[in-house]
């Protein structure tokens, strides 16, 4: 049977289908995960954003992967209060997210300031460090990023957007 730690280490090893180098864990996602006296596992998270298609996928793979090492029944719930924020992304994932090119996210607006007007401040480039790039595109490769380009080193790279 699996214990608290089990549990826990495992959907730790979940990545984030649209980020692959930071797990769900370190997503910041994933609320609680407890194990009941019968080795079933509840796992409770709190979405990126209302509609995000990866949510889906992540609920599958927590799922299988618990299921794989041999949890009897897996429980998703999803707790919408407080919302998610890219400030719940901790330090040790803004590193890798930066090394692997995309640029983390700033500091989240305060609630309903949302993106319409997003005040520019210049988003360091996570290959050079350089302050001098310019936002290309709103909409990366997902929705939750947007694309931006470097001057110096003429490097596209992805912020992961604040929100
Ligand atoms: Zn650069």
């Amino acid at each position: 049977m699996l214990t608290q730690d089990d549990a826990l280490r495992i959907v730790g090893t979940v990545p984030d289908p649209e980020v692959p180098v930071i797990s769900v864990v370190e997503l910041g996602i994933v609320r609680d995960v407890t194990v009941a006296p019968d080795g079933g596992v509840a796992v409770t998270i709190t979405p990126t954003y209302s509609g995000c298609p990866a949510m889906r996928e992540i609920e599958r793979d927590i799922t299988a992967a618990l299921t794989a090492a041999g949890a009897p029944r897996v429980e998703l719930r999803t707790v919408l209060a407080p919302a998610w924020t890219t400030d719940w992304i901790g330090p040790e994932a803004r590193e890798k997210l930066r090394r692997y090119g995309i640029a983390p996210p700033g500091k989240a607006e305060p609630a309903g300031l949302i993106t319409l007007m997003r005040a520019r401040t210049p988003v360091p480039c996570p290959w050079c460090g350089s302050r001098d790039t310019e936002l290309r595109s709103e909409f990366g490769s997902t929705a939750c990023k947007a694309i931006h380009v470097c001057r110096s080193c003429r490097q596209p790279f992805d912020e992961f957007k604040a929100f």
